[in-house]
């Protein structure tokens, strides 16, 4: 292989994730005719993003993230437009239980939000709710909220038709090259040493996902995330479980389910959520050995909370387990924006294990930064200074973000 030196391009993005491929589509649409190189160590998408339960969550309490994944929705239409190619996204809508004053008041502010961006959203009675999603318990006092819109798609397939179109549209895109560092010129990045040589750009954004901490220390940067376990499981198939069923979301037992072909796919949040240094992770997210018992342990400690609504559960054979890193963050608010103190440095990153929903919105508004151009979203809540100085490796920082997933109640 002839090793290239000077290399040069407008844009150099590190990680092929959904993030990345994303970025490269929204770039070259809307900047055709500049060059933009997306850098993958591995296969793209080999890693979050084909993990995801890829929930496609519109509404949520976090009211920033809405316009995004909006956008999300859009850009398929668009692609699968420009692919001749359906990607099958499942319309299923969405059922949010309220079984605890706590809860219902979170129900009825969900549900003016929903109102507020002019979203389909309706309250169920009891026996409604029986006849959609025969595996949920229901009681008369409880509160159903069904959002008809509300969505799941494939991860994979999602991440792959940004990167095909990118591709189209003349991004160039790389695998199995590894970013070995960002070069810096004073505080200025001016690209990135490579497996394959240097790559001089006039922006370098890292989109390196659960990795992205490890580049960014590299140039002094303290990037407030942390790779944070998320798992679920897929369980033996059941007439309980109707392809068509709704997305179902318990947050009084910290809890999500979606239909997955006939089988129920379950996630819970942990009593302690898992998390890691991000220098611990192999390259190669399947050398990663997330659980001994696939989560089992973590399951029975929570498990009377979850049969609470799912009674069959104890009764419910689990033939999948699936795991992987998102980047959290202490507030659960996303992580990226601009690199403050580095000029020409961007970081999409801190994902909250919600980046396949928000995908669409934030590869617009990384394009539209990148193109100097003014971001379309507010990313306020977003900055990556909001917590001051961070160790991204202390345990301090790791526990931190680890509790914030622990106290999770949404999708
Ligand atoms: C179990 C699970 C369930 C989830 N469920 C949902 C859900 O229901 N809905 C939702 O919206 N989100 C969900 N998520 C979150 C979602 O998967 C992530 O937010 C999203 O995939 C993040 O994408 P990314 O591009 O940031 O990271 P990744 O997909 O991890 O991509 C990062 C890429 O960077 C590459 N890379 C790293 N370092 C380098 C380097 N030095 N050089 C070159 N390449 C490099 C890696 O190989 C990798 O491919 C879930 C995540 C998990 C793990």
């Amino acid at each position: 292989m002839v090793i290239n030196t000077s290399e040069k391009a407008d844009v150099v993005v590190i990680g092929g994730g959904i993030f990345g491929c994303a970025i490269a589509y929204y770039y070259t649409r809307n900047n055709p005719g500049k060059k933009i190189i997306l850098l993958e160590r591995n296969e793209i998408c080999n890693a979050a993003t084909s993990h995801a339960a890829a929930l496609l969550t519109r509404i949520r309490a976090k009211k920033d993230f809405i316009p995004l994944s909006l956008e999300t929705y859009r850009v398929i239409a668009e692609m699968e437009k420009q692919l001749n190619e359906t990607l099958d996204v499942k319309r299923v809508g969405v059922l949010h239980v309220a079984a605890s004053e706590s809860t219902i008041a979170d129900l009825d502010s969900l549900m003016k939000i929903a109102a507020t961006f002019s979203e389909p959203a309706t309250y169920l009675q009891a026996e409604k709710v029986q006849a959609k999603i025969p595996w949920l318990k229901t009681q008369d006092e409880w509160k159903f909220g069904f959002m008809p819109q509300e969505s799941y798609c494939d991860p994979y397939l999602l991440g792959t038709f940004f990167a095909r179109c990118a591709k189209l549209q003349g991004a160039e895109i790389r695998q199995g090259v590894e970013v070995t560092n960002i070069l810096m010129e004073d505080n200025i990045a001016v690209g990135v040493a490579t497996s394959d040589g240097n790559i001089y750009a006039g922006a370098v954004v890292i989109a390196a996902g659960a990795w992205s901490p490890v580049l960014a220390m590299e140039v002094g940067i303290g990037l407030p995330m942390a790779p944070v376990r998320s798992q679920y499981w897929i369980t033996e198939r059941s007439k309980l479980f109707p392809v068509d069923s709704p997305i179902v979301i318990l947050p009084d037992a910290q809890a999500y389910a979606r239909p997955e072909s006939g089988s129920l796919l379950f996630g819970i949040r942990e009593l302690k959520s898992f998390s890691t240094s991000p220098a611990n992770i192999p390259q190669n997210i399947n050398e990663f050995s997330f659980s001994d018992d696939k989560g089992t342990g973590d399951l029975a400690a929570v498990i009377d909370k979850l049969a609470r609504f799912f009674p069959m559960v104890y009764d419910t054979g689990l033939k999948y387990y699936i795991a992987g890193f998102s980047g959290y963050t202490p507030d659960n608010y996303l992580s990226m924006g601009i690199v403050p103190g580095v000029k020409n440095l961007f970081a999409a990153t801190g994902c909250v294990g919600a980046g396949i929903s928000v995908a669409g919105g934030v590869g617009l508004a990384f394009a539209e930064m990148i193109a100097g151009k003014p971001n379309p979203y507010d990313f306020t809540n977003f900055n990556l200074e909001r917590f001051g100085k961070i160790d991204p490796f202390s345990n301090a920082w790791l526990d931190k973000c680890a509790m914030a997933r622990s106290q999770k109640r949404s999708g």
